[in-house]
Formats: structure tokens, sequence, C-alpha cells
């Protein structure tokens, strides 16, 4: 199987020999401008030390500050961070932002750790980049396994160092502290009009929806598809799926998994006290259902099952969640993929806003926020089907011949 990295690169290389580019171009956009590697050394509640390993790769400055997540997992590696990197590179320059690409992870299992402990680790981590970072610089946001809070821990121990407060370094950041309005479901509702354009040239009633990851991204989206008639047959976290044939009732489970009956419960938990159905991850991926959302981890559509997808579109809100081998398949088997870069690029918008609000010390309402979003995922759906039937090639190449050219001509 093909790295995550190499995925990420080689729809670059086909945009970039389809236009014709220099070969400068491809030199410097296949390489990170800089792979920054720390450890933090954590103290755990039981006084002994940890050392957690730590990254922040800045793949591109061509079009402004590096700007990407940071994600808290226990199996962050360089090549995930890198190809991560690259992927938000393409994305802002497909959304057209004034941004680079970046991305940043620590290799810690947050189920492991007790709250404290992971605020010293977010802590750490703005103490370790702290000179690489800033609003001119490179600007981190949440990703998978942090949110708010600890972006919050993040920010504050910035504006320690800084001895100020500086809004403008971390986007996703808790209310009180200068975040945004609408951010949280910023990823979600980028991805839910994508689907809606789309679907708009291919009118579907009431179309059937599996969603693998109900984090973040895959649970707001599944609200919001509800709230437009969609049916969500199937849910997932990383230990099973929740399956109706009728549709779920997002709401319930929503609030169940968000502590509604005293505790936080998995998915595993809500199916026994809702009697509903589960379903293995790997089945979820092989629904007969109009549409399949992967919205948890990369990687999960691959050579070995691609050729056993049922649905007819995909709306790829995770980071990379088809590799190269299955993105030949399920082209050859005429699956059409809304592409991860334009799909979830809801979320570096929503941070786009963010920063703007900062710099201009203003507070946008939900609405506007979410009027302005729409508008901008509009103009990009329809410049880049545009493309699509420009050049005759599929969403993902039409993504990455948009995000290179844009990229060319900064270079040029
Ligand atoms: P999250 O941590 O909030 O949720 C991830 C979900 O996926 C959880 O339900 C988890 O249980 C599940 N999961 C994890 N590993 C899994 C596996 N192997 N199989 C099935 N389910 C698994 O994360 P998130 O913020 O919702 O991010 C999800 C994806 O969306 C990631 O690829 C992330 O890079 C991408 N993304 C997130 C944002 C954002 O704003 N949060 C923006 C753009 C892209």
């Amino acid at each position: 199987m093909s790295s995550f990295l190499e995925n990420a690169l080689s729809p670059m290389r086909f945009a970039v020999a389809l236009l014709k580019l220099p070969e400068k171009t491809i030199q410097k956009l296949a390489q990170p401008e800089h792979v920054r590697e720390r450890d933090l050394e954590i103290e755990m509640g039981s006084g002994e030390t940890k050392i957690f390993p730590a990254w922040r790769v800045q793949w591109s400055s061509v079009l402004g500050p590096y700007k990407g997540g940071i994600r808290f997992a226990q199996d962050a590696n360089l090549d995930e961070v890198s190809a991560l990197a690259a992927l938000m590179t393409w994305k802002n320059s497909l959304l057209s932002l004034p941004l680079g690409g970046g991305k940043g992870a620590v290799r810690v299992d947050v189920r492991e750790h007790s709250k404290g402990e992971l605020e010293r680790v977010a802590r750490a981590y703005a103490r370790a980049f702290f000179d690489e970072l800033g609003p001119e610089k490179d600007i981190p946001a949440p990703d998978v396994h942090t949110n708010a809070e600890i972006i919050g821990y993040m920010s504050d121990e910035y504006n320690k160092i800084a001895g100020k407060s500086v809004p403008g370094a971390f986007t996703g950041k808790p209310l009180a502290m200068g975040g945004s309005k609408g951010r949280e479901v910023s990823t979600s509702y980028g991805g839910f009009v994508v689907l809606k354009q789309y679907l708009a040239q291919v009118p579907k009633k009431g179309a059937t929806v599996a969603i693998q990851g109900f984090g973040n991204v895959g649970s707001h989206l599944a609200q919001f598809l509800v709230d437009a008639g969609f049916a969500v047959v199937a849910v997932s976290d990383s230990q099973c799926a929740l399956y109706k044939k009728e549709g779920l009732p997002i709401q319930q489970i929503q609030i169940l998994q968000e502590g509604g009956a005293g505790k936080k419960l998995r998915l595993k938990e809500i199916a026994q006290k809702l009697t509903l159905e589960t379903i293995s991850n790997e089945a979820l991926l092989e629904l007969p259902v109009d549409v399949l959302v992967p919205a948890a981890h990369e990687g999960v559509i691959h050579g070995g099952n691609a050729d056993r997808i049922k649905a007819t579109l995909m709306l790829e809100m995770a980071n990379g969640p088809v590799t190269k081998e299955a993105d030949v398949i399920l082209r050859d088997r005429e699956v059409e993929v809304l592409p991860d870069i334009l799909a979830n690029g809801g979320g570096v918008m929503g941070s786009y806003f963010e920063m703007l609000q900062n710099k201009e010390g203003e507070s946008w309402s939900e609405d506007a926020v979410l009027k302005k979003l729409k508008d901008q995922m509009i103009v990009a759906f329809n410049e880049l089907t545009n493309t699509k039937l420009r050049f005759k090639v599929s969403y993902r190449e039409a993504a990455y011949i948009r995000a290179l050219e844009r990229i060319a001509q900064e270079l040029s």
C-alpha cells in the first residue's frame, strides 16, 4: 500500500505534468520547507516523567503563513503529519485563501491520560514550538482529538511567553479567548454545502448516508444532513458502527455521546441503551447507501476494499481516506469522489474567518459566519466543476489542477 505522503503528492505530480509546469515547481512543492521535531517531557499525575514525540511540519509558505491543525493520536508519525501538511497546502490554494500549508501532531493516546496531563501536553507543545508559531508565521487549529479546550491551553501558554494576548496565533479557540462562532461546525457545514451543491446537479430524494467517524466532523455533519431530510443510516466510532435502515436518531445519539445520561457514552453503549443494531466499521464502508462519508481516519478505503464499496458518491470529510490504489478502482467503478481538499475545506475557511475577526477586533454572529462560509464553498465548488469539465478529469484531479495553477502563478 502506498504511503499517506505518496497519496498526497501523487495528484500534485499529475497536475504539474498536465499543466506543463516547470520542474522547479515540483522540486519546490514535493518536500516540506521545514520539519520541526521535538520531544515533550510531561509530568504525569503519578509523578513520573513521560516523553511524547511532537511535530510541526511547515510544507509551503508560497501563498502565506503556514496553516493547519494539530492532532493528538497514539499512532501519529512524521509521514502522516507531512502528508497532512501537504494537503493543507493544496486545500488553502484551492479555496483561494492567503495561507500556506502546515500540520502538527503529538504521539499521545488521549484515552490513557487525565485532563490535567493532556493540558500539560498542550502547553508543552506551545512552549516547544513557540518560536516557529505566530499570526505571521504559522497558525495551528484543532484536528483529531484536539478541540477548543486544548487550543485554549496552547493559546494561553503562547500568550504567557509572548507577554501579551496574541489571539491570531491559533484558531479554533474558545469563544472567550477570541474564538469564532460557528468554527466548531464549519468543517461539517462546508461539507454539507458541497454535497448539496453536487446533488443539485444529480437530484436524489431522501438520499441515504453512512458516516464513518462520529467525532467533531461526523456528528455535526450527521445533524445537518438529518435536518435537511437525508436518512443517516450508519455512524461509527473506533469501536463499532450503529446501523438502522430507516435512519438513526442522530440527535439522541449525540446527546448520549456528550454525557446526557450522566456520563459520556461510546456508541457501543448507546446501541444497548437505544436497542440499535451494531455492525463493524468495515461493514459500514460497504453498505448499499447513496453517499458514503469517511470522517475518521486516512487510508480506510484501499486496494483491498475499494471494489466492495457500493455507494455511488463519496464525500471525503477525513483527510486522505482513499489511497492512490483505491482511487483508481473507484474511478473505474464510476464512484464519484468529492475530494478532501474541497469537502473538508470549511474547517480552514472557518479558521480564516476567525483570523479576520481577531485582526479587526470583531465578533461575527454564527449566521454571518455560516452565510459567508456557504457562499465561499459554493464558489469553490462551481469553479472546481468548471475545471473538471474543461479538463475532462475527476473532481480530485480538477482540485489539484486549480490548486497548482494558483501556486504556480505565485511562483512565476
Ligand atoms: P475527532 O477526534 O473529533 O473524531 C474522530 C472520530 O473517528 C471519532 O468518532 C473516533 O472514534 C473515530 N475513529 C477514529 N479512528 C477510527 C477508525 N480507525 N475507524 C473508525 N472510526 C475511527 O476528529 P475530527 O476532528 O472529527 O476529524 C475527523 C477527520 O476529519 C480527520 O481526518 C481530520 O483530519 C479531518 N478534519 C477535521 C477538521 C476539523 O475541523 N476538526 C477539519 C478538516 C479535516
